[in-house]
């Protein structure tokens, strides 16, 4: 794990359990310790008030995105079908896919999915792939 708590600095008072919201910090030996419930999110890391929580954040590697093409819109999907932001992002993608000289996709996943595509289909995006599963 990329997190850890610096025994050295670590006074035990228990900040760090209250702000951890997995419950994945607990008490041994009069020290934090993080167990493996912690997702990473960092939440604890500023709440320690004698930096004892150490974060060491995985350098980003630089990716080549030379051969990605394309841009897609991951369509919401509520009660009453494809939400209004996915209209609004769609429209936005339009602009982008036009300046990008690419094509626009919706991604439509869900109940009903099928149906949602095709009602979409028509109304801007270049393709539009689904997956139905309720
Ligand atoms: S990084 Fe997040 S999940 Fe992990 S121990 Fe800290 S607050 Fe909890
Ligand atoms: S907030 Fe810091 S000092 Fe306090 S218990 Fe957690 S790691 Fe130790």
């Amino acid at each position: 794990m990329n997190i850890h708590v610096d025994a050295e600095k670590c006074t035990g008072c228990q900040l760090c359990i209250k702000a951890c919201p997995y419950g994945a910090i607990e008490m041994a030996e009069g020290l934090a310790t993080i167990t493996e419930a912690c997702t990473l999110c960092g939440g604890c890391v500023s709440v320690c008030p004698v930096g004892a929580i150490i974060w060491e954040v995985p350098a980003i590697e630089e990716v080549d995105t030379s051969d990605y093409q394309g841009v897609w819109v991951i369509g919401e999907v509520g009660e009453d079908g494809l939400a209004g932001v996915t209209w609004e992002l769609l429209g936005k993608g339009r602009e982008l896919a036009e300046n990008l000289d690419t094509e626009l996709s919706l991604v439509v996943l869900g109940d009903k999915a099928g149906e949602l595509a095709q009602k979409a289909a028509q109304s801007g995006p270049d393709r539009v792939f689904y997956a139905e599963e309720p």
